[in-house]
């Protein structure tokens, strides 16, 4: 059994299991992720297939673009995951995970679109 990380929304509705391999942190600074998280969105990136969900029914879904949709709990508004939908891959937000990550914000996607309130995130060697 491969290491595991396991994430769960504010209210307990939603819990996910996602591989320790799971690739990130990554924090998206694009105009998308800044509507909907508020902020950045930092996330750790696993194939949808070796993602465990419980309570999945939870999960309501939104269309944020032709190729990703993104869900929220339907109970206490957590912002869940995106979903590359053609390439089958859940980018599932590190705020969720519960205890130690073991994980830095590694890489910064579109830094252009950051907003000028903050400033991007250091990343680790
Ligand atoms: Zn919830
Ligand atoms: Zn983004």
């Amino acid at each position: 059994m491969a290491e595991i990380l396991t994430a769960s929304c504010h209210c307990g509705s939603v819990h996910i299991a996602l591989p320790a391999s799971a690739a990130g942190v990554l924090a998206c600074h694009c105009s998308d992720c800044q509507k909907m998280h508020g902020n950045f969105n930092a996330f750790l990136a696993a194939p949808r297939a070796d993602i465990v969900v419980t309570g999945e029914a939870s999960l309501v879904w939104y269309q944020s673009s032709d190729a990703a949709r993104r869900a929220f709990c339907g109970t206490c508004g957590a912002r869940v995951v995106k979903e590359i939908t053609a390439a089958g891959r859940w980018l599932v937000s590190a705020g969720l995970i519960d205890g130690p990550s073991g994980k830095r914000i590694i890489r910064n996607l579109w830094e252009q679109s950051k907003p000028d309130w903050y400033d991007l995130p250091v990343v680790a060697p």
